[in-house]
Order: structure tokens, then C-alpha cells, then sequence
């Protein structure tokens, strides 16, 4: 047993007795041959790994923006009444409570994981009634939510690529017609990209792992969505988890793999067991295993490897480091995965998305998806709406679809939004007059992340949100990720404070710009973005919050003077 399935005997230990003691890491030492002070290091990286003992229940709180919106203080002070703990110091023997970022449920917020179980549409009346039934002695997995996959909205005509009628094997059955070589091209010409966020081209990367000869090779399932506002994988795990089987399969077939590994985010485990259920039954039909439908030596296996809780092995690399048993800090040296990935093989790692997108295109054939879309981008994206919406939820959108259709009455229904975060906090916030820019390669991005905030909402509340995050999430192996973050965030109290000037904003332009170009990775390369775009899309709401160069000093902040000024920017503006 090597040090690969160190996350998992620490998983071990950490469901049976709710930390993982000294005498834990020595008995891991000397089985992994890795040493203590290695997977005391280990722990010490991944949020949901304790080295403290947690009690019986351990309650991980969403603290992400959209749960601020829907009442996170009120659901965290009623947790803290019912249960006599504190969040984030020592619980007591029955309970112990942590927050902790984004559980990708920002479709039901304040929701919260107990005992990875999911509770959410959280009340301080709700709160109080679990913990009654917890202290009562019943098991949390028989009552907590039933959540839903959550589809508001697929392409009308027959035109939804993912979200439509789906037959078990249809795509392998397909895709065993031709050969590998044909599998790669049909993805290439299809233009299919990265729906990760990074939108790289996957029919290239498949192309790159097969030309690299080596005696293994490995399909990971990046099912580690942990950007804020995305819950799209989700809803594919929960309404069609065989398409991310099957594309798995499929790019095996291709490059030549025969071992696949759905790397997915400790915060989803609640559905782990019917997954691997699905997977046995994708073994019971020949879709999985030996001579796959009658392919004389295509053999192909999926196993689930569980993350531990960090936003950084979300990408790539920062992935591969933790399924190796190691912090999922990203590597210095210039990378590629298809050719030195999973244990230095050629390796494709694609998203939950992609792989599912790549399962339709050969099931559907690429002229379907091509027929769809932009020049640049075709086909269709999934896209997850949270904020201040009538109806939050996942939406199966046509690229080219704008962000002003995406609010209106046929889609989410907002409510005189003024701020829209595009991608998360590492994407690009968008204003009102920018509400015809459309999600594609050829205007504005979206990797899945779409949070709405209407007029009453304050953005450098929103931007604090976004910043303490990358602030905890950083893994602190550069400085300037590490220290930058902490500055611009020193800066945005500043501003909240009233003790801000124009030199302020000036700084923050300037370290915004040091982090992203001197940042190991795409967190400090995208950690300043929404900061800096709102300075120059907002400057009305800035201008409110800046006192004059010559005058520091504290300034009230007139909520009245703001929202008239707010009203009279986007008066105009109908959805
Ligand atoms: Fe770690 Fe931040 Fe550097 Fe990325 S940019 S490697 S998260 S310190």
C-alpha cells in the first residue's frame, strides 16, 4: 500500500472517532511508509481533517455570500443556542460546529452539512428541531434534506444536449463503433471545451494523452466544483451520473486508460453510495470492467477518491498533488498532466461537465452540438443561478444566451439586479449596463458560478465575502498570494470603515496586478479580478465610499443618497 490512499485511511480514521490522534498518524506512518511529521502536514491542509477531537457531530455551516443574503447569522446564532457551542473552538462531546466556504447548495440556502449529511432552507426554528432529534438519538442520514438536482430551465425544441432523455450505455455502445483514434477527432471537431472554468480544448487534451506511450494511464473526473455559486455537477450527479460514466469510459477507450478516478469534493459524499451503486451496475451490464461490450482488451474500472476540503485542488494540479497523499499545493515546475499526471503517467483530467458533454457528443453526434452556439463556443452550458432570484437553480443554456435573458421573466427572474459576479469571485462582476454581454468565448465567460444581487445589497460586503475566502483558501506557498490577499482585504475594511481615499484605490490596483502576475496559481492569478473590475464598473457606488485625498477621516455612509443613486442608474434598465 503506497502513500496514494493516504486521504483514505485518514478518512478512516476520522469517521470512526471524529479525529485523527497521534497514535493514528503512527499507525498510518509505518503502513504508508510516509512520515509523521508528512501526514501531520497532510491534516493540517485539508479543512475537514480535525487532529482535535470533534464529537459525535460535527456541523459545517455554508458562510458564502448567498447564505449571508438568505441568513447565515441568524441559522449560526441559533446553532450556537441549541447546541452550547462556539463555531470554530473546541464542541463538546455531541457537537462541534465549523464554517466553512461554498457546500455547493447555494440553491437552498443557509444550508449546512452535519455529519456530511445535507440540511438545507435552514430556519432558526429548523435548527432547533434537528438538534432535538439529535440529542433524542436519531440518526441524522433519516431525516436530513432531500435535495434536488434543481433544473429550472433546458433549451426549448428538443435542443438540451445534457438535460434530456437518457438510456443507459448509449454513448459507449455508440462510441465502440468507431475507433479511438475516430473518438478524438469527433470531440476535436465538435470544439468541446473545459466547462471547469479554465475552457481548455478537450478533444486536444485527449489527443495529447494518447501520443504519450507509457504502460498506465489514468481518467480522472474532476468532481471537486468548489468555486462559489457552482452547484452545477451536482445536479449532473444527481439527475444523470452514468453520462459522467460514460464519458469517462469513452476517453479511456480513447487514449488508451484503463483505470478512472472521480475525484469528488468531501461536501458531496452524501450521494457517494449511489454512485458506487451505479457504478456496479454499470460492471453488472459490461459497461464497466473486462472486454467492455465484447472490445477484446478494453478493459476500464472507476473508483471514487474523496477530497478533504480545499478549494485549490479544484485545478489540476492541486488535485493530482492530493490523490498522490499529499497537501494539494500546485508544483513549481512547469506541468502537464497528459503527459507526467497521476503517479508521473499521462493522465486526462477533465471536469464532471466535460465528461458528460463529451458522453452526448458521440451519442448525439458533434453536428448536434455544433448546430448549437457560438462559432467560438457551440453547443449549450450549464449554468448555476443563486442570489437575488425568483428562481435559483440550474440552467441549460445555448452560448450566446445573454446575461440580461439569463435574468428575465423566462429564465431566473431577478429583481432589480445591479451587481452580477459572472464565474464566481475569481470571474468578473458585471453592471447593469453591461447586461447584453453574452456567456461565450467571444464576450464574457462562465465556468458555472452566476450570483445575482439586486440594489439593496452592498458590494463591498460582497467583495469582503469573496476575499476572506481566497484569504482562507490560499494555500500560502507564494507571498503574494498569502500577503496580497490579506492587504486587499485590509483595504476593503478600510473602505467599509469610511477610511479610505483615492490613494487607496490606486494601492489596490497595484497589488491586485502584483498578485496576478506573480501567483503560482489560478487562485492569486484570479483572487484580485472582482475587486478591481468593481472599482472601475461601480464608481458611482465607490465614490460614495472615498473620502477625499486631503481629508482622512470618518466618513457615515449614507444608505438613502445611495440607493437614489443606484435608482438612477438603472432606472433604465428593464429585464
Ligand atoms: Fe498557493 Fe496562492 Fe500560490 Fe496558488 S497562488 S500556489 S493558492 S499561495
Amino acid at each position: 500500500m503506497d502513500r496514494t490512499h493516504l486521504l483514505n485511511k485518514l478518512w478512516e480514521y476520522q469517521y470512526q472517532f471524529g479525529f485523527v490522534s497521534d497514535e493514528a498518524v503512527s499507525i498510518i506512518s509505518k503502513k504508508l511508509n510516509v512520515s509523521n511529521i508528512e501526514i501531520e502536514s497532510v491534516i493540517s491542509f485539508y479543512h475537514f481533517f480535525h487532529k482535535e477531537p470533534t464529537g459525535k457531530h460535527t456541523i459545517y455551516l455554508n458562510n458564502s455570500i448567498i447564505s449571508e443574503l438568505k441568513g447565515f447569522e441568524a441559522i449560526k446564532a441559533a446553532f450556537e443556542k441549541e447546541t452550547g457551542c462556539t463555531f470554530d473552538e473546541q464542541g463538546n462531546d455531541e457537537f462541534s460546529l465549523f464554517e466553512t466556504s461554498c457546500i455547493g447548495l447555494n440553491d437552498q440556502e443557509p444550508a449546512a452539512l452535519i455529519n456530511f449529511m445535507p440540511f438545507t432552507g435552514l430556519t432558526p426554528k429548523k435548527v432547533k428541531l434537528i438538534i432535538q432529534k439529535i440529542r433524542n438519538g436519531e440518526n441524522v442520514k433519516d431525516f436530513a434534506s432531500n435535495v434536488k438536482s434543481n433544473i429550472q430551465y433546458i433549451p426549448k425544441d428538443d435542443k438540451a444536449i445534457i438535460f434530456r432523455p437518457y438510456e443507459m450505455g448509449a454513448s459507449i455502445k455508440e462510441g465502440l463503433k468507431h475507433s479511438p483514434q475516430e473518438i478524438i477527432d469527433k470531440i476535436y471537431k465538435s470544439k468541446l471545451k473545459g466547462c471547469g472554468g479554465a475552457f481548455f480544448d478537450v478533444g486536444y487534451k485527449w489527443q495529447s494523452c494518447k501520443n504519450n506511450e507509457a504502460d498506465e494511464k489514468f481518467i480522472i473526473c474532476n468532481a471537486d466544483e468548489g468555486e462559489p455559486g457552482t452547484f452545477k455537477d451536482r445536479a449532473i450527479f444527481q439527475h444523470l451520473p452514468g453520462l459522467i460514466i460514460e464519458g469517462m469510459v469513452l476517453a479511456g477507450y480513447a487514449v488508451g486508460a484503463k483505470e478512472g478516478v472521480i475525484y469528488l469534493r468531501a461536501e458531496y459524499q452524501f450521494f457517494k453510495e449511489e454512485l458506487e451503486v451505479l457504478i456496479q451496475e454499470f460492471k453488472n451490464q459490461n459497461f464497466l470492467g473486462k472486454n467492455i461490450q465484447g472490445v477484446n482488451e478494453f478493459d476500464f474500472n472507476i473508483r471514487i477518491q474523496l477530497g478533504a476540503g480545499s478549494y485549490v485542488c479544484g485545478a489540476a494540479s492541486g488535485l493530482i498533488e492530493s490523490m498522490e497523499g499529499r497537501r494539494g499545493e500546485p508544483p513549481v515546475r512547469a506541468w502537464s498532466a497528459t503527459k507526467h499526471g497521476f503517479k508521473h503517467k499521462p493522465t486526462v483530467v477533465n471536469n464532471v461537465e466535460s465528461l458528460a458533454y463529451a458522453s452526448r457528443i458521440i451519442e448525439l453526434g458533434e453536428d448536434f452540438f455544433l448546430s448549437m452556439g457560438t462559432p467560438k463556443t457551440p453547443g449549450t452550458k450549464l449554468i448555476s443561478i443563486s442570489g437575488d432570484v425568483a428562481k435559483p437553480g440550474i440552467y441549460e443554456i445555448e452560448y450566446g444566451t445573454s446575461i440580461r435573458e439569463l435574468l428575465g421573466i423566462e429564465m431566473s427572474q431577478a429583481t432589480a439586479p445591479y451587481f452580477v459576479q459572472v464565474s464566481g469571485p475569481s470571474g468578473e462582476p458585471v453592471s447593469p449596463s453591461e447586461f447584453d454581454r453574452r456567456i461565450c468565448m467571444e464576450d464574457i465567460l462562465c465556468g458555472g458560478s452566476f450570483m445575482v444581487f439586486n440594489r439593496t445589497r452592498d458590494i463591498l460586503h460582497i467583495l469582503r465575502n469573496f476575499m476572506e475566502f481566497f484569504k482562507e483558501e490560499s494555500c500560502g506557498v507564494c507571498t503574494p498570494c498569502r500577503a496580497g490577499n490579506f492587504i486587499l482585504n485590509e483595504k476593503i475594511k478600510k473602505m467599509q470603515r469610511g477610511l479610505a481615499s483615492t490613494i487607496e484605490i490606486e494601492e489596490i490596483k497595484k497589488w491586485g496586478n502584483i498578485i496576478k502576475i506573480s501567483s503560482r496559481c489560478g487562485l492569486g492569478k484570479s483572487s484580485p479580478n472582482s475587486l478591481i473590475y468593481s472599482l472601475d464598473k461601480f464608481k458611482e457606488y465607490f465614490n460614495l465610499k472615498i473620502a477625499p485625498d486631503n481629508e482622512l477621516q470618518y466618513v457615515e455612509f449614507d444608505m438613502e443618497a445611495a440607493v437614489s443613486e443606484f435608482d438612477s442608474i438603472i432606472k433604465d434598465t428593464q429585464l
